[in-house]
This record gives C-alpha cells, sequence and structure tokens, in this order.
C-alpha cells in the first residue's frame, strides 16, 4: 500500500513514525513544502526565540531515521493538486500515486493588509527563518511592536523583554488570550506581562502604520517601533482539498476518524476540522499536542484500524517564569462559572471552567503535579 503524507510539520512526521512502529512496510513518501526535516514549532516562540535552544531542537526526527526506516522524504516539494480519480497528488510535472493519502498542510499565518503595504519592517512567526529573524530583532534599545495578544503575541513578548527590548502589545479585546481564558484568568497574563514592562494596548486598533515603523492607533496615540510583529491568528491550508472537492469548511472536514471525505483520504493537525466524539462538535485545534495526537492516530486509520479519535485538546505555555498547562475546550457555549484553586497572587492556582455543573476544561499555572488531576477532572460534574 503507497502511504503518500502531503505537510512538513509536527503532525506528517508523527504519522510516518507510527506508520512503521504499527508494521506497515510498504512504500512511505512525505511531500514537504519547506527547505527543512519536518519540525515542530514550541521552540520558535520559544527555546529558540530564548537563545537556549538551536533550529534542530525542532526537528522530529534525524534524517537518519527517515533513511533507515524507508521513508522518501521530499523537502521543498509543495504539492499542486490532488487528482483524487487518478489517486495521485502532483508535484510539478511528477505524479506520484497513493492509496492512502494524509493532508497535514496545517495553517498559515491572517496577514494584516495594513501592515504588509506599510513599508516598516513587518514580521510573521510560522517558520524557523521566522523565527531566527525575530530574534535578531531583540535587544536593549530596540522597539517591538506586537499587533496580537494571543499564544504568539505573548510568548515573543515574554522573549523580547528577557532580551531587553522594549515591547508594546496591541490586542483589540479588552485582555490578552480573552476568548481562551475569559476574564477572569486573562487579568493574570496581562498583569504577568505589566509586571515585566511590557506597554500593553488594549481595546486597541490600529489605524495606520508609517513606513518608518511608526504605528498609529485607534486612540490617537502612536508608538515608534524597529519591528512590527503581527500574530492576529492562523487560517488552515485547506486549498489543495478545496480544489480537490474534498468537503471543506475552515479546514478539511474530517470525521470522528479523521475520515476526509473520501475514504482514501485522512487530515491531522491544524488542518483538520474534527467532528470530536468527547465535545460533541466539530473542532479545528491549532495546537501541538492534538498534531501528535491525530498524526499518529491517522496513521492507524489509514493501515485499516478502527476507532474515533477521543484525546481532548491539550496546550501549554512558557512566559517569563510562568508555565501553564490547559486540557478540554470551553467552546461557543461558553461556561457559567470558573472555580479557581490556590491565589493566584502566589504565582501557582488551579482554574476549572464549568458550564451548567461539567468542567468543560481545566488549567494549572506552574503547578505540574496538577496536569493528571486536572485531566481526570474535565468531563466530570462538579
Ligand atoms: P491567536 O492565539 O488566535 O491570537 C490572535 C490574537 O490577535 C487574538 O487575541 C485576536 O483577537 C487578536 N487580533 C486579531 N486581529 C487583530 C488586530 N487587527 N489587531 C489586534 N489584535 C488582533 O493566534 P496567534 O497568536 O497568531 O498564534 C498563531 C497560531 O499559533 C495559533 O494557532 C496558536 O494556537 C498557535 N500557537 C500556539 C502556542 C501555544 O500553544 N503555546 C504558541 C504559539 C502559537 P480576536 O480573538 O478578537 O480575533
Amino acid at each position: 500500500m503507497n502511504i503518500v503524507i502531503v505537510g512538513g510539520g509536527l503532525a506528517a512526521a508523527k504519522a510516518t513514525e507510527e506508520l512503521r512502529e504499527r508494521g506497515h512496510d510498504g512504500p512511505i513518501t512525505v511531500l514537504a513544502g519547506e527547505d527543512h526535516l519536518p519540525y515542530e514549532r514550541p521552540p520558535l516562540s520559544k527555546g529558540i526565540l530564548l537563545g537556549k535552544d538551536d533550529a534542530d531542537a525542532a526537528t522530529v526526527l534525524p534524517r537518519s531515521w527517515y533513511d533507515e526506516h524507508g521513508v522518501t522524504l521530499r523537502t521543498s516539494s509543495a504539492v499542486d493538486s490532488i487528482d483524487l480519480e487518478a489517486g495521485v497528488v502532483l508535484v510539478g510535472e511528477e505524479s506520484i500515486e497513493f492509496d492512502r493519502l494524509l493532508l497535514a498542510t496545517g495553517s498559515r499565518p491572517r496577514h494584516l493588509a495594513l501592515a504588509d503595504d506599510s513599508g516598516a519592517s513587518v514580521a510573521y512567526l510560522r517558520t524557523l527563518e521566522d523565527s531566527a529573524a525575530i530574534k535578531a530583532s531583540f535587544g536593549p534599545g530596540r522597539r517591538l511592536v506586537i499587533i496580537g495578544g494571543g499564544w504568539i503575541g505573548l510568548e515573543v513578548a515574554a522573549a523580547a523583554r528577557e532580551a531587553g527590548t522594549d515591547v508594546t502589545v496591541v490586542e483589540s479585546l479588552e485582555l490578552p488570550l480573552l476568548r481562551v481564558l475569559g476574564p477572569e484568568v486573562a487579568e493574570h497574563f496581562a498583569e504577568l506581562h505589566r509586571s515585566h514592562g511590557v506597554d500593553l494596548r488594549l481595546s486597541a486598533s490600529v489605524t495606520g502604520i508609517d513606513a518608518d515603523g511608526t504605528v498609529h492607533l485607534a486612540d490617537g496615540e502612536s508608538v515608534a517601533s524597529d519591528l512590527i510583529v503581527v500574530g492576529v491568528g492562523v487560517e488552515p491550508v485547506d486549498d489543495l482539498a478545496r480544489a480537490a472537492d474534498l468537503a471543506v469548511d475552515n479546514g478539511v472536514l474530517v470525521d470522528e476518524g479523521l475520515r476526509t471525505s473520501d475514504p482514501r483520504v485522512f487530515a491531522a493537525g491544524d488542518v483538520a476540522n474534527h467532528l470530536h466524539p468527547v465535545l460533541g462538535r466539530r473542532i479545528r485545534v491549532e495546537h501541538w499536542d492534538t498534531a501528535i495526537g491525530q498524526g499518529q492516530h491517522a496513521a492507524r486509520a489509514m493501515l485499516g484500524e478502527d476507532g474515533d479519535y477521543e484525546r481532548l485538546p491539550y496546550f501549554f505555555t512558557d512566559q517569563y517564569d510562568l508555565g501553564m498547562e490547559y486540557v478540554g475546550s470551553v467552546g461557543p457555549d461558553g461556561y457559567t462559572d470558573v472555580q479557581v484553586e490556590g491565589d493566584p497572587a502566589t504565582g501557582t492556582f488551579r482554574a476549572y471552567w464549568v458550564r451548567d455543573g461539567l468542567v468543560v476544561a481545566g488549567m494549572h499555572v506552574n503547578d505540574w503535579d496538577a496536569t493528571d488531576a486536572i485531566k481526570a477532572r474535565v468531563g466530570t460534574t462538579v
């Protein structure tokens, strides 16, 4: 059985590894768009940006692994199209046959035309090269403006401050991470950044950017910058799937077991809009753990194993001396209560989001023994 994997990220690498571990000894071809071995992204906004890790720290499997396991890994090989009828993917003039196909094409940063067209120095953080370029801009006396107070915005802010950079974060909502954490817990992150010297501009919007890097805000103020980092979210790279007439709606639609609308084709990671059997709704999760878990699950599914992908969303962050892990998903129905255990002022606490008596999500801050307890509590009633 010919298996082709489109993508060069974590989901692609974990699927490849799982296929060999599960005994698949047929051909595997991995088509990666970038000129790198498949790599994971957390170090790009954490260890690498802090100067604690080099680029190798992000590589999932060394080149020797692909050679030793008879996997054809092709980098700089972006797929141009998929022909489902012929059962091939096309890279340039070449067509590569598949019996099973995994789409692990990930996501790409949403762009802000206002920034791109300004003539100022503007960066997005998605690739190893992006990470290196942003890191090179850090240092005492350097001025960084970050548009977007999400995960990229806050992790870049923390790394930049640790390097002595002046940092301003412009966030459109009243608090950073507000949609994910709600006001009770998001305030803790706002205070963390303020206490490390970040100039947080909340409920703020950018109205213009000059070529010299001056960022104009709707309240009439302006902020000077040497570099502007834009972190305003991502969009799934689902173009190939859409062009191939697979079902697509905010990502590639997959069933509980990660199958697309074509039974030979699967999707995993950021690009997969998954019908989650435990949450009872569709969810597209843009986090590291889902890329791992779905990559492995899709591999097993391609080999004919039955079963749903049931793992709940999980993510973590490290900012300054704060480490956090989060499990579950509040979702569009929101929550009715937040239960905080411990005193956030001490820097160590747990929080649970509850909807009508059901714990829908939980997290800890700097309480590393709590992970299993939190995982066990999500999904239970209070
Ligand atoms: P994100 O976490 O979705 O945050 C984007 C933030 O920018 C949101 O708060 C958003 O507010 C705000 N925003 C949107 N448009 C804006 C504008 N014009 N001006 C100011 N603020 C604006 O996305 P991200 O930070 O760009 O991260 C990219 C991806 O990498 C995400 O998938 C994220 O999950 C992933 N990532 C994860 C981690 C982690 O798990 N630790 C770390 C880094 C990156 P609205 O909600 O109102 O749009």
